[in-house]
């Protein structure tokens, strides 16, 4: 048995470990992420990447990749057995505009987004361990050892820090004894399952509302020839079987067109609609992300999402605790801002999951913002520090997201807001004749830069007034590294006090 040492112990290599990975990463963190399987999960499972995480994705330097392999969300187009009812749109689409430069869900599956999150990381320097399971967990107060099982023995690791993200089901959870508070928001169980399948267009998401049996749904996914196949069993009449023959049966059955024929069933699982949170979501030196802090129902397409802020919530911090002698206070607001949003979003997917099992049919049509996770924040939060009186309700405040706008730079070359915070350390815009601190000694970690109008001296010059509509036309806001507004005010004083 050997003892290795690391920083970071990241314990799944899903979405929210591959996130957090390449955030520590860039920030120069040493971390070791074990996966237990011996390749990357298969199935398609999360496919709809919310506007807020394709800014955390483009944050990281991996969006451009994802959008190139996925695609808008498909019109729904309902059936009654062979006759076509009519399509719907089951999102809410929006043109980009300057403060939000994705309007929309981008569609992918799963399995793609987790591996070009794996290719980034190792672009960044990083690799995941595959094959390697964490069996055992145990924490003092300088760190955790964990055991690690592998083909050729096991081995124990030192870390100073332990991440969760090892899904649903998370042993690491129950190893340091955290609760999973919940309910089963529905008693039937879902057969999901990629299959190829001929005769239908790849230009809807098909739904038999009223099938035989129950729901019955058939997504074209981007990059293949195959389907998402989600179909709602009645247990006291039949159970979900993911065997082909059974799922041909099925097909034939719920959709009533027998020209449609099965080729293949590439991936399936049986999923039962679950919510529920994790009491806490850090014990001691071990944090619960993603999945393991909570778990939602798939209506919505909010876990994906959820999981990956965690991540990149969590990301930020520890590279402050770990990298710039931040005290390891700052580690216990990642609970106290990421457990309230997490509470939130499930009552949104479980209200949306009810609502579905109602209707059936298109309960969630035109699905809100809400959905996209633009509007979450942290107002009112342990790090967010408003020091401007008497705001309106809709004026941004600190523990906002920053909103993006377009400049120009001093070079005259077109750039944007989110173009300055790109990267893992904090912005400081200041606006208007404030005055800007002090140079900060730590100046990697602050970038500071004047937002001006055309004619004045500026770092960024805001050529359509979109950045003084969004932000205000005086003052300093302090941009986190995960893109929210930490502090906003007029006093440089503040911001030191703020960083300290
Ligand atoms: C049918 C279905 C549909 C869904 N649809 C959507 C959707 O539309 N939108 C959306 O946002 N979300 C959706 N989700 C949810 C989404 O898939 C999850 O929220 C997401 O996978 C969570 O990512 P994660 O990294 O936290 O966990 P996971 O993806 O579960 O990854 C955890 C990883 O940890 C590994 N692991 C577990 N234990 C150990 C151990 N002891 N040692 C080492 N490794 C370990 C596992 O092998 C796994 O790879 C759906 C889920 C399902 C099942």
């Amino acid at each position: 048995m050997t003892v290795a040492a690391t920083e970071v112990l990241i314990v799944g290599a899903g979405p929210t470990g591959l996130v957090l990975a390449c955030d520590l990463a860039r920030r120069g963190i040493r971390f070791e992420i074990v996966e237990r399987a011996d390749r990357a999960l298969p199935g398609s499972r999360g496919t709809g990447v919310q506007p807020r995480t394709q800014e955390v994705f483009e944050d990281l330097g991996v969006l451009d990749d994802m959008r190139a392999a996925g695609g808008p969300c498909q019109l729904m187009l309902s059936w009654d057995g062979e006759t076509p009812l009519g399509t719907w749109d089951l999102v809410e689409r929006r043109a980009p505009d300057p403060r939000v430069p994705y309007g929309e869900v981008l569609m992918l599956p799963q399995w793609r987004t987790v591996e070009l999150l794996t290719d980034r990381l190792r672009a960044l320097g990083g690799r995941v361990r595959y094959g390697a399971e964490l069996t055992d967990l145990v924490q003092d107060p300088d760190g955790v050892t964990a055991r690690l099982r592998h083909g050729d023995g096991s081995h124990t690791l030192r870390a100073a820090y332990a991440v969760a993200a090892d899904g649903g089901r998370s042993a690491h959870r129950k190893a340091v004894g955290v609760a999973l508070t919940g309910d089963d928001v529905d008693p039937s169980p879902a057969l999901v399952a990629d299959v190829a399948v001929e005769g239908l267009d790849r230009d809807h998401w098909h739904m038999w509302p009223h099938a035989e049996g129950g729901v019955f749904l058939l997504r074209p996914l981007e990059g293949t020839d195959l389907y998402q196949l989600v179909a709602r069993f009645d247990t006291a009449r039949e159970t979900p079987d993911a065997d082909p023959e059974a799922v041909r049966r099925l097909i034939a059955r719920r959709t009533g067109q027998p020209r449609l024929r099965l080729r293949e069933v590439a991936w399936a699982s049986v999923h039962q609609a679950r919510a529920a949170l994790a009491d806490r979501f850090r014990a001691g030196r071990v944090f619960l992300a993603g999945d393991a802090a909570h778990v939602h129902t798939a209506a919505g397409g909010q876990g994906m999402n959820t999981s990956v802020q965690d991540a990149y919530n969590l990301g930020w911090k520890l590279g402050r605790v770990l990298r710039h002698g931040a005290d390891d206070a700052l580690l216990d607001t990642y609970e106290e801002e990421r457990r309230p949003v997490a509470a939130d979003v499930l009552g949104i997917s479980t209200r949306i999951h009810r609502s579905y099992r109602r209707a059936r049919e298109d309960a969630g049509a035109g699905r809100g913002r809400d959905l996209q996770q633009l509007e979450l924040g942290y107002r009112g939060g342990p790090l967010s520090r408003e020091l401007r009186p008497g705001l309106a309700e809709d004026a941004l405040q600190a523990g906002d997201r920053a909103p993006d706008a377009p400049c120009v730079d001093r070079s005259g070359a077109p750039t944007r807001l989110f173009e300055a915070f790109r990267g893992p350390h904090f912005t400081l815009l200041a606006f208007g004749a404030t005055a800007l601190p002090a140079p900060f000694a730590d100046g990697a970690a602050v970038r500071a830069l004047r937002v001006g109008r055309p004619g004045q001296d500026a770092d960024l010059v805001d050529v359509d007034g979109h950045a003084h509509q969004a932000y205000a036309a005086h003052g300093l806001f302090l941009v986190r590294p995960d893109g929210y507004v930490g502090l906003a005010g007029a006093d440089p004083h503040s911001v030191r006090d703020y960083l300290r």
